[in-house]
């Protein structure tokens, strides 16, 4: 797609004014590259509407080009579609604080509804209990018992024949007299929405007037995602959504679908089946998703300036044969200091999204560049192009050349290990070209 898109926004590039079939061409590829991340049909509509209404009503601004424009105006809207800032739990309101946790089966319900649990009780040093008001599935409240004993978080004591409504308010009497300050309900779902599934999830409501309604939606809900949050908004009245799976494939489409059709912040994602694979929600990084190409709006206004297209290709035929030494790892990093940080860099080179979310997931931080590349400064260029060499009296050497640690050594050794062999797996004849990598 990025390939695509460069390429038509290149063409643009090269005339002189936005006019409106420039625009057409441009949007009819994020509107494909919208319904691949499987945004729902109305929600890609609306969306491209407000993006042409945008760029055709803007001047273009001298120093950018008619191209860039639009690039950064997608971006724009689609941050503000998905809300600009990270929206927390809200837990202002007098103890003990309500929160429901509703979704189809699976959704992942049960697991967030711990993992919130304990970022509650960690993080913000609340008391927690949680209460599991699942009387459908066999053993469901067992499992939020067994969540909870991990996590140490308290749970509230199974009793057999009671009904949903029942469980939430013993929860609430319970967190009430035991001194809680935030009690988590955990609900059934169903397979599908129906009639039966709602009027529950409003029955539970109106016993226990939840100061957070959260909808718990798995991320590869495709278009389905716009009828399920808005159903649950309209029956039962949601506060936030949060958006599991992430770490899966899923592109993220359905957190601009929910999020366009009921207006309601996207609050946490899940990232893992772990309990703290939990996060805030960032709208530029779902954007960047979304829109598979790497951050856009850089790699129009930076990346063509800065980024040396010749030295791209080059380290494009080195990663081909698998190889990349300490040497480059240093080049890299200088690209990188110039252009915000190694994500930066790799998330502007084609079809290097992927890798990207895998380095920032190695923990190769922007903030440790500078260290890291004194590191490499103070070896020999033989070792930087066998770092195989570097043994312990070698990094003695090296740590006490650049003013770190022998530690510090190590952990650069093992990033660039690491990245070489992420490099290996993306270069070792899997894609082919870079432009083929480019269309992933
Ligand atoms: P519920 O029916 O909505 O309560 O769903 P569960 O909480 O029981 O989760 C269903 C499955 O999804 C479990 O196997 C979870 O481990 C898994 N799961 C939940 N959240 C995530 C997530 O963010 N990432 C991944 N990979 N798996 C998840
Ligand atoms: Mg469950």
């Amino acid at each position: 797609l990025s390939e695509r898109l460069s390429g038509i926004f290149d063409a643009l590039t090269q005339r002189g004014a936005l006019n409106e079939e420039d625009v057409d061409i441009a949007l009819r590829e994020v509107r494909r590259a919208l319904l691949e991340a499987d945004v729902s049909l109305d929600v890609v509509r609306s969306f491209v509407d407000k993006v042409r209404n945008r760029a055709l009503g803007s001047n273009v601004v001298r120093s950018v080009t008619p191209g860039q424009m639009v690039v950064k105006i997608v971006n724009d809207v689609m941050i503000e579609t998905l809300g600009k800032t990270v929206e927390p739990i809200d837990l202002d309101a007098a103890p003990p604080v309500g929160i429901m946790m509703v979704g189809l089966q699976g959704a992942g319900k049960t697991t967030t509804t711990a993992k919130i649990a304990k970022r509650l009780t960690d993080r913000f040093k609340r008391k927690v209990l949680m209460a599991s008001l699942d009387v459908k599935r066999p053993a469901a409240q067992e499992q939020l018992a067994v969540l909870g004993k991990q996590i140490n978080v308290a749970t509230l004591p199974i009793i057999a024949g009671q009904t949903p409504v029942q469980i939430a308010q013993r929860a609430e009497q319970a967190a009430r007299l035991q001194g809680f300050d935030v009690v988590l309900l955990d609900t059934a779902g169903r397979t599908h929405i129906d009639e039966a599934l709602m009027a529950e999830m409003a029955e539970i409501k109106a016993a226990s007037s939840p100061h957070e309604i959260l909808l718990v939606v798995d991320s590869l809900t495709g278009q389905d995602a716009v009828n399920l949050a808005k159903n649950f908004d309209d029956r039962v009245g949601i506060t936030g959504i949060v958006l599991t799976r992430i770490d899966g494939d899923g592109r993220g489409g359905a957190a601009l679908s929910m999020r366009a059709v009921t207006g309601k912040p996207i609050k946490l994602i899940g990232t893992g089946e772990k309990i703290d694979a939990l996060e805030d929600f960032y709208p530029d990084r779902i954007a960047n998703r979304i829109l598979g190409m790497g951050d856009i709006v850089s790699l129009v206004e930076k990346a063509a300036q800065t980024i040396d297209a010749e030295k791209a290709e080059k380290m494009a035929a080195k990663l081909r044969k698998g190889k990349f030494d300490l040497e480059d790892l240093s080049d890299q990093l200088a690209q990188a200091e110039k252009l915000g940080g190694i994500s930066g860099i790799m998330g502007m080179l084609p079809g290097m999204g992927k890798l990207k979310d895998q380095l920032a997931s190695a923990n190769i931080d922007d903030k440790v560049i500078k260290r890291q590349r004194s590191i490499i400064l103070s070896m020999t260029p033989q070792e930087r192009r066998n770092p195989d060499l570097i043994k312990a009296s070698r990094k003695k050497r090296i740590a006490a050349g650049s003013g770190m640690k022998v530690e510090d050594v190590n952990k650069l050794l093992k990033q660039h290990r690491q990245m070489a062999d992420l490099m290996k797996a993306f270069g070792g004849g899997k894609m082919g070209k870079m432009g083929k990598m480019a269309s992933m």
